[in-house]
């Protein structure tokens, strides 16, 4: 988690330093620092509990000059979100600055180590340990900075991405990363850090991503030197980053969510742009076309990812299973990394991730591989680090998702799911000609749907007021609607602080129901499909105990809407792709009940954005 930002050049570094973490203030915001040398050689630190903003208050009056810096948002792994714990870290010197995103796993043993070295700690961070071990390597050793954080990081075990200074040497930035990402971007005669390319854009488009156990020395009027932890000299790969600033900016909605959440019909067009074909009634997937094979003589699919990503791999598996016939599991990547998998060669591993980060898949995709199976990602963040690690992949094109609660990011892999669906049945002929055709048609025609559904949320808006008070929530839905049911529930819960839980509906009556009485607020997805009937028994089990229903049905019903107390209608739709509708209103219900609340929408407590700690 946590944002890194870095700036060597002519410009004054604060306010790009500044702005730079505010575009990455999604990935942690418990506290905020910045460390800047000024022009006489002196390391100004100044960092403060809370947000960007309240270190911008902080530093008011303060000497932010200097054209060196870097900077740090944080999200708490080891020790309290507080002043202390704050990055960057100094050395015991005062002479070296660090900013660390990740975690130092052995930091317990070095810090003893150098605890009877003398050294002093001043925060309870894993990060101290390692600007500290800088230091001492360094001096003990008489070294460079670049030489002594390569020799340091040879004793660490852990996930980082660094970013340090030091103040005898104020024209170099030295960064490294393991398992965590990093970004240099390469302007005229300045350089940038990011822990992604949003930071940097602005200002250049020519960026290289380091590679894991890569370390950069970053020097001002030299080339990037990049060695690994080896010591081996690598070749600085420059790429072009594409990036649409205005992407990155609020657009007129008050918080980012409730845009990504308008965003989605368009989202969901660039999603299928070029690979969905209803005139020659053909889907186009590369990485089907490239690896054909793999794909089409796979044992089994084994999808691994987490939170959001996982409800989207559970609709994957029904879509999967349906159109081609392939066994499909669904793993926690968490879970599964330490599960001793059996899976070998003949498996495919597909890890879903929206940053492309998150290091439990990341981790699972590692374990996939060295068992032999071929791994395929489903990612939005373009050139993370899931995508440069597997065999292949589709990316889902919804554009950067800020909003901590991922919403376009969800139905972007939904539909990416969809496509990867089609373009395996249509290797595979397991599907009539006549129903491919249906799901083609009707899957090119949900963006315009998906607007319709966004209409309702004046309706959605009002209804949330109802809710404001409410301590719990139930969510249930089945079939396709189940994982709905999960991911509604998963948004109401992060954004709202309300206890919510998600149902297949049929499963209530094997002790869930036991918590509904009057005041229980029951979200029932109960669109038309196979399973309708069933649901409706569910929703009469539910009240007779005097659940209050909300609804969402397919517009016209007749049953439903007649039981429950408040209803939400959503164009029809092939129960397949019923998801890519039903979930718009739950997430709209959530969003509107966390306004209610005076919630922080964006940024709700204890997330991030990208979970890059296991
Ligand atoms: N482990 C470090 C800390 O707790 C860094 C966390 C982060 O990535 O923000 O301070």
């Amino acid at each position: 988690m946590c944002g890194i930002v870095g700036y060597i050049g002519n410009r004054d570094a604060y306010p790009v330093l500044i702005k730079g973490l505010k575009r990455l203030e999604y990935r942690g915001y418990d506290s905020a620092g910045v460390a800047l040398i000024n022009a006489q050689g002196q390391l100004d630190v100044y960092k403060t509990k809370g947000k960007v903003a309240d270190l911008e208050n902080f530093v008011v009056e303060k000497d932010v000059s200097g054209t060196i810096g870097i900077a740090h948002t944080r999200w708490a792994t080891h020790g309290e979100p507080n002043s202390a714990n704050a990055h960057p870290h100094v050395s015991s010197s005062r002479n070296l600055a660090l900013v660390h995103n990740g975690i130092i796993e052995n930091y317990a043993t070095i810090k003893a180590k150098l605890l009877a070295k003398g050294y002093k700690f001043c925060s309870e961070t894993d990060t101290e340990v390692l600007v500290q071990l800088i230091e001492y390597v360094q001096i003990s050793n008489h070294l460079s900075l670049f030489k002594a954080v390569q020799l340091a990081l040879r004793q660490v075990i852990g996930a980082y991405a660094i970013a340090v200074l030091d103040k005898k040497n104020p024209k170099e930035i030295v960064v490294a990363r393991k398992s965590s990402p990093l970004v240099i971007g390469v302007g005229d005669n300045e350089y940038f850090v990011g822990s992604d390319a949003s930071p940097i854009v602005e200002y250049t488009n020519k960026v290289v991503y380091l590679k894991d156990g890569e370390i950069a020395c970053i020097t001002l009027g030299k080339d990037l030197e990049i060695v690994n932890l080896n010591n081996v000299k690598m070749v600085p790969e420059i790429k072009d980053v594409e990036f649409n600033l205005g992407k990155l900016e609020k657009g007129g909605y008050p918080h980012f969510m409730l845009k990504e959440v308008f965003e989605q019909p368009d989202c969901i067009i660039d999603c299928m742009r070029g690979r969905v074909n209803v005139e020659s009634q053909k889907v186009l997937l590369s990485a089907v076309i490239d690896h054909k094979d793999k794909l089409l003589n796979a044992r089994r699919f084994i999808i691994v990812a987490c939170g959001t990503s996982w409800h989207a791999g559970l609709i994957g598996k029904r879509l999967i299973e349906s159109f081609c016939r392939i066994p499909v599991e669904v793993n926690y990547a968490s879970e599964f990394r330490y599960s001793d998998p059996l899976i070998d060669e003949r498996d495919v591993v597909i890890a879903i991730s929206q940053s492309g980060e998150t290091a439990d898949t990341l981790a699972a995709i590692e374990l996939a591989k060295s068992k032999g199976a071929f791994i395929y990602g489903i990612c939005n963040a373009i050139g993370s680090s899931i995508p440069r690690s597997t065999e292949t992949g589709s990316y889902i094109h919804v554009g950067p998702e800020i909003g901590v609660a991922s919403t376009k990011a969800f139905t972007g892999q939904v539909t990416v799911l969809t496509i990867l669906a089609l373009a395996l049945a249509q290797e595979k002929h397991t599907m009539t000609k006549e129903l491919f055709i249906k799901v083609l048609d009707e899957l090119n025609r949900i963006p315009e749907k998906m607007k319709e559904v966004l209409y309702l949320d004046q309706q959605i808006s009002n209804l949330a007021k109802i809710f404001t008070y409410a301590h719990n929530f139930i969510y249930m839905g089945r079939g396709y609607s189940y994982p709905v049911a999960l991911e509604g529930a998963l948004k109401l819960k992060e954004i709202s602080y309300i206890h919510a839980e998600g149902y297949p509906a049929a499963e209530m009556k094997h002790g869930p129901i036991a918590l509904v009485d009057i005041e229980m607020p029951v979200v029932v997805i109960a669109t038309s499909g196979s399973l309708y009937e069933k649901v409706v028994s569910n929703v009469q089990e539910i009240k007779a105990r005097k659940g209050r229903i909300i609804a969402i049905v397919t517009k016209g019903d007749q049953v439903i809407s007649k039981m429950a107390d408040w209803i939400i209608e959503i164009p029809e739709t092939l129960e397949c792709l019923d998801p890519l509708l039903t979930t718009l209103p739950l997430q709209l219900l959530a969003y509107h009940i966390a306004v209610c609340k005076g919630m922080n929408v964006d940024q709700p407590r204890n997330l991030a954005k990208s979970v890059t700690v296991e």
